[in-house]
């Protein structure tokens, strides 16, 4: 889990609780304001050792770069158009994921939630269904709702674990891959002029969307870099010839 911006230590200390609770290890500070604090600890009540062993990174796309699958938890709806998972749905993602690298359940800060440029770091966003005039969680029980979903998945999991098929060989690209493809690809945009002088930020909002929700494997990532870098060579050329 991977907790955003927490202004209260409390809620730190409440959510490791809820973590070790449900059987999970792993917490993930970003800038947290206050950290540590004997009010995290006191809320911890036990699960101080989750909270000795947290990792702490300055920002969202540093805690998750090694990540295969990102989910954002949101209460209201936002801005960015994303895929929208409900918790089973998401919990069912994570751990399947899980097999065949890291993963993270991001959640925002108390009061402004996850910022829009945060979200966009996602593969999909995470709602747990509340009244719609009053959506918004106590930081910690989201946590809650979704690490329970998760430990649900698991036990359900556990029970066909026998019958389960042999892994398939995909590795999902990481976080730090699918950057290194959108880098490569708003080159090979400019470089073919398909922007015509209009800002091309809208345009890779949508194609970041489409490749993030088809999650390529690295393979297919090596694919896609070669044919933009032919792209980008044919550009070349072609400016080239018109001289
Ligand atoms: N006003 C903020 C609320 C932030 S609550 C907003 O509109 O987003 C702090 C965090 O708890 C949120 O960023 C989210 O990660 C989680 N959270 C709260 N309510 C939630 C809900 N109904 N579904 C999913 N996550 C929720």
């Amino acid at each position: 889990m991977v907790l955003v911006g927490t202004q209260h230590p409390r809620n730190i200390g409440a959510a490791a609780r809820a973590l070790k609770a449900m059987g999970f290890g792993a917490l993930h500070l970003v800038a947290p304001a206050k950290f540590p604090h004997p009010d995290a600890s006191a809320l911890a009540a036990g699960a101080d050792d989750l909270l000795e062993a947290a990792r702490i990174s300055a920002t969202l796309a540093e805690a998750v770069a090694g990540c295969i699958l990102v989910l954002g938890s949101t209460a209201t709806r936002r801005a960015v158009p994303m895929p929208e998972l409900a918790p089973r749905e998401a919990a069912a993602r994570l751990l399947a994921a899980s097999r065949h690298g890291e993963v993270a359940l991001v959640f925002g800060p108390e009061r402004t939630g996850l910022e829009n440029s945060e979200l966009e770091l996602c593969h999909a966003s995470v709602c747990i269904p509340t009244e719609a005039a009053f959506s918004s969680l106590n930081l910690a029980q989201a946590v809650q709702v979704l690490a329970y979903e998760l430990r649900l998945a698991a036990m359900a999991e556990e029970g066909i674990e026998a019958a389960r098929e042999p892994l398939d060989e995909r590795r999902p690209a990481s976080h730090d891959e699918m950057e290194r493809f959108f880098v490569h690809l708003d080159q090979a945009l400019h470089d073919i002029d398909f922007h015509k002088g209009r800002s091309g930020v809208t345009v890779m909002r949508r194609l970041r969307r489409l490749f993030l929700r088809a999650a390529p494997d690295e393979r297919e990532l090596r694919v896609l870099h070669g044919i933009l870098a032919d792209a980008r060579r044919m550009a070349r050329l072609a400016a080239g010839k018109a001289r």
